[in-house]
């Protein structure tokens, strides 16, 4: 049965090409109906952080993604990776290094005005421990293959080989007795029972490392898969410096999880030309077939777009509790009788609306009493300007039903005794009612404030 898991150091906040990568395994897992784990990667006592472990699991479960069973954390398994360090040791699978710090400085050095990679000189691979200095605690290296090439059956990327003599003596355990990161993730998937290992591209070398941990120990193998890494718009690698590569950057400008998800589900992998994709949908067509070999860039105007796709074309209800959460969380909370204009307004205040803030952003003068005036704007409002809304805001006094018939015949009159056209006449009635010439459609804008308030609005600037 498949079990696939994301393996995340909770060192810094989630970069959203580790949600991508969590997002393979996940759709992985569910397409074969399979199980997909989360564990959590803490054994760098220093930099891991509780507050980045809970952003982890609070951003995958934002944007979909639930594992199975409880998080694995990797630190209360550290006694189990010593005793398969100390085993590899006892089978001459490993071997004590007593080399000093400078003395792998010295190598380090040398390497680089060679300008060769360093690479340890395996000089205690044969020595005996009879010889070795009293003073220095040695760290635990892995006796790694050094003639002819091996070759992995990736996935994603076919047969990749290598040289062995490229791979170091890696080190399984540092001398203060805390396991490396290949030592124990090899040790921990292999407990974990994974079938397939999904991860980025800059992975390949730690995965010839980890395969001949696998076969000392005579375990069986996973599978390999190797995702290209995304890149940023420019080309370059993406690092978590860069601006908007958490989920909440995205999130705190209102994109959708849904939306995002389906971005993501894109970066890099295809099905015919599909390009939207509901959550089973993903589920039904994921497979590794269709991930491509090379680095994706991630293109904020393409995640834009997506979500203006969702915002239009989803459940009006569902988009409007997304609205409020949003504003909840990131603007503010809505009186109630607001909501209720914003929800029956909703149809004209996501048009052209991108994200949940731009929604926010059109449905403020219904939100707010005191509207937010635009000063250059308000130039626009001359003393012809005002003698329209006024005469406006008279003749509407007689109407019963605010709607588009009752409304048209008064906005056309205007046009004709005013000589102008109907954007002589909107125009400066958006800007009193809504603070800004730029916005949803005048009737509609006055539909939603209702007569009253629509009155008020406009007798204060006259
Ligand atoms: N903690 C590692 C990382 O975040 C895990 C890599 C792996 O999937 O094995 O890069």
């Amino acid at each position: 049965k498949v079990a696939t898991r994301f393996a995340p150091s909770p060192t810094g906040a989630l970069h959203i090409g580790g949600v991508r990568t969590a997002l393979f395994n996940w759709l992985y897992s569910k397409n074969q109906k399979g199980t997909f784990h989360l564990r959590i990667e803490d054994t760098d006592i220093e930099r891991s952080k509780d507050e980045y472990k809970f952003q982890i699991i609070k951003s995958l479960k934002w944007i979909g993604i639930e594992h199975d069973g409880d998080e694995y954390i990797q630190s209360k398994k550290i006694n189990d990776h010593v005793n398969i360090v100390n085993e590899l040791l006892k089978n001459n699978h490993a071997y004590k290094c007593y080399c000093s710090s400078e003395e792998i400085e010295e190598q380090k050095k040398r390497a680089r005005q060679k300008k060769l990679p360093y690479i340890y000189n395996r000089k205690w691979r044969d020595l005996t421990e009879a010889v070795a200095p009293k003073n220095i605690k040695p760290v635990i290296r892995f006796k790694s293959k050094i003639d002819g090439t091996s070759i992995l059956k990736d996935l994603v990327q076919g047969d990749v080989e290598i040289e062995n003599s490229t791979i170091e003596d890696f080190i399984i355990l540092r001398n203060d007795g805390t396991p490396t990161y290949n030592l124990s993730a090899t040790v921990d998937d292999h407990q974990m029972s994974m079938t397939h290992i999904i991860r980025g591209d800059d992975h390949k070398i730690n995965t010839f490392k980890q395969i001949q941990i696998y076969i000392a120990m005579k375990w069986d193998l996973p599978q390999f898969a190797h995702i290209p890494l995304i890149h940023t718009i420019e080309g370059k690698k993406l690092s978590k410096r860069d601006n908007a590569s958490t989920l909440d950057d995205y999130s705190k400008i209102g994109i959708m999880p849904d939306a995002l998800r389906n971005y993501l589900l894109r970066l890099g992998w295809s099905y015919e030309d599909k390009e939207i994709f509901t959550l089973e949908e993903s589920i039904k067509y994921f497979n590794l077939k269709g991930i491509g070999k090379s680095p994706s860039k991630l293109d904020m105007s393409r995640i834009l777009s997506m979500n203006e796709h969702y915002i239009k074309t989803i459940d009006e209800n569902d988009l409007y509790q997304q609205l409020l959460k949003y504003c909840e969380l990131f603007k503010h909370k809505i009186e109630n009788t607001k909501r209720e204009k914003i929800k029956s307004s909703l149809t004209f205040l996501k048009n052209k609306a991108k994200t949940l803030e731009d929604i926010h952003n059109n449905s403020k003068y219904i939100i707010f009493d005191e509207i937010d005036q635009n000063q250059e704007d308000f130039k626009l409002i001359d003393s012809n300007a005002k003698k329209i809304i006024s005469d406006f805001s008279k003749e509407i006094s007689a109407i019963k039903d605010l709607n588009r018939v009752t409304l048209e015949p008064v906005i056309n009159n205007l046009i004709e005794s005013y000589k102008t056209n109907f954007k002589g006449v909107g125009q400066p009635l958006r800007i009193a009612l809504t603070g800004s010439k730029f916005g949803p459609g005048i009737y509609d804008i006055i539909i939603s404030l209702g007569k009253d308030e629509t009155q008020k609005r406009l007798n204060k600037i006259v």
